[in-house]
C-alpha cells in the first residue's frame, strides 16, 4: 500500500498503530522531519545522548523519568538490529523522539500512530507512557533494513513488518512463536503459498505474526543473507534459495515453531486483538 510520500505497512504493532515511514519531510522549510519536530514550538524538547543515539523527550514525561534506562535500551536496540541483520552499515546518529500520547504524535508528525520511523532521516518517533510499552527495536529495525537494503521486491511487502516484529520478538507477555503455535493449532494460518500470494487477506495481526515467525525461522536456520536474498529476489525465489519445495519449507518452518515452544501456553488472543502488542 503506498500513500504519497509514505511506504505504509500496518503490523501487529500497528494495531496500535505503527507506520513504517519513508523519507518524509512534511514541510519544505526543513530538511528533515526531525528538524521540523525539533522546531515545533508546541513542544519543549530536552536531549540526552550516547555515542550513537540522541534521545529527545519532554519535561515531566514518563520518558523523562526513565530516560537513562531508555537510552541504554536504544543503544541495545541499535546493536540488536544490526547484529540480527548482519549489517554494519549504520553511519548516521540515530534520533529518537518520545511522546506521551498519540495526540502528541499527531501534533508532531501529522498522524496519531504509536510508532513511526523515518529511515531517510535516521529518526524514530515513539509513544511511551505508563500503559504503553514502546517499540524502539521494531522502529529502528525499519531504519536499518530500509536504509541498508532499500525497498523489498513487490512480493515481499510483508517482510517489512515481519523483520521488525521478528527482531522485536514480543507481543504483550508472549513470544512471537508462542502465539504462532496457538494460531496454527486453531488453523488460523493458511499454507505458505497462500500467505505469499495475499498476506493482506489475513488481516494485520495474523499476517504480522506469520511473517515474523517465518523470518525468525529463515534467519535462525539459514542466516541473514538468505533473508536478504528473499527481500530482493521475491518469494518466487524461495524454493531455489532453500533447495526445497514450498510444502517442504512450510513443514520445516512448522517443526521449527514447535521446537521453539516446548510448552505451549494459553494465549489471550482477544487482548492482542483489542489492545495490540504494547
Ligand atoms: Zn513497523
Amino acid at each position: 500500500m503506498r500513500v504519497t510520500g509514505f511506504a505504509t505497512v500496518i503490523s501487529i504493532v500497528t494495531v496500535l498503530v505503527t507506520l513504517a515511514g519513508a523519507q518524509t519531510a512534511a514541510n519544505d522549510e526543513y530538511e528533515t522531519l526531525a528538524d521540523e519536530v525539533l522546531n515545533n514550538s508546541t513542544f519543549d524538547w530536552v536531549l540526552v545522548k550516547s555515542d550513537r543515539v540522541r534521545m529527545h523527550y519532554q519535561p515531566g514525561s514518563f520518558a523523562e523519568q526513565h530516560r537513562f534506562m531508555i537510552l541504554r535500551s536504544l543503544d541495545s536496540a541499535v546493536e540488536e538490529a544490526l547484529e540480527t541483520l548482519e549489517e554494519s552499515r549504520y553511519e548516521g546518529g540515530l534520533r529518537a523522539f518520545y511522546f506521551e500520547s498519540r495526540e502528541e504524535m499527531e501534533r508532531a508528525v501529522g498522524r496519531p500512530v504509536a510508532g513511526f520511523s523515518d529511515w531517510g532521516g535516521n529518526a524514530i518517533y515513539i509513544v511511551l507512557n505508563k500503559d504503553w510499552r514502546s517499540f524502539e527495536v521494531h522502529e529502528f529495525t525499519h531504519v536499518v533494513t530500509m536504509g541498508a537494503w532499500g525497498s523489498p521486491h513487490d512480493s515481499c511487502g510483508w517482510m517489512i513488518e515481519g523483520i521488525a516484529n521478528a527482531i522485536d520478538g514480543w507481543c504483550r507477555e508472549y513470544m512471537i512463536d508462542e502465539v504462532v503455535l496457538h494460531l496454527l493449532g486453531e488453523e488460523q494460518l493458511p499454507p505458505l503459498g497462500e500467505f505469499f500470494e495475499d498476506s493482506g487477506e489475513l488481516g494485520e495481526i495474523r499476517a504480522g505474526f506469520y511473517g515474523a515467525s517465518f523470518i525468525r525461522f529463515l534467519s535462525e536456520v539459514y542466516g541473514a543473507e538468505t533473508v536478504r536474498e528473499l527481500w530482493s529476489q521475491g518469494t518466487g525465489a524461495l524454493p531455489e534459495l532453500l533447495d526445497a519445495s514450498l510444502d517442504a519449507i512450510e513443514d520445516r518452518w512448522k517443526s521449527y515453531v514447535k521446537t521453539k515452544v516446548p510448552s505451549p501456553r494459553e494465549i489471550d488472543l482477544e487482548a492482542i486483538n483489542d489492545v495490540g502488542c504494547g
